[in-house]
């Protein structure tokens, strides 16, 4: 697969919009809201978000988080 291919993913949830952050775009640190440990810089990670629109475009887009691919997939 393409690297950065953004895709939608549908969850139990609902439709997520999921969208790969390669090592050289991941210049920060975040907190993944899956196990809570950090997601270091340069370490290939993905961002979602809502893509059903429920809450509105822009609460969506302030909803990323960032995830360890790992842990979106077991989520
Ligand atoms: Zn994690």
């Amino acid at each position: 697969m393409r690297a950065g291919w953004r895709r939608t993913e549908e969850r139990r949830d609902g439709l997520w919009t999921v969208q790969p952050v390669t090592a050289v775009r991941a210049t920060k640190s975040y907190v993944c809201p899956g196990c809570s440990l950090e997601i270091a810089p340069k370490t290939p990670h993905l961002v979602a978000w809502r893509a059903d629109g429920l809450m509105g475009e822009a609460a969506d887009l302030a909803g990323r988080r960032h995830w360890h691919s790992h842990c979106w997939r077991i989520r």
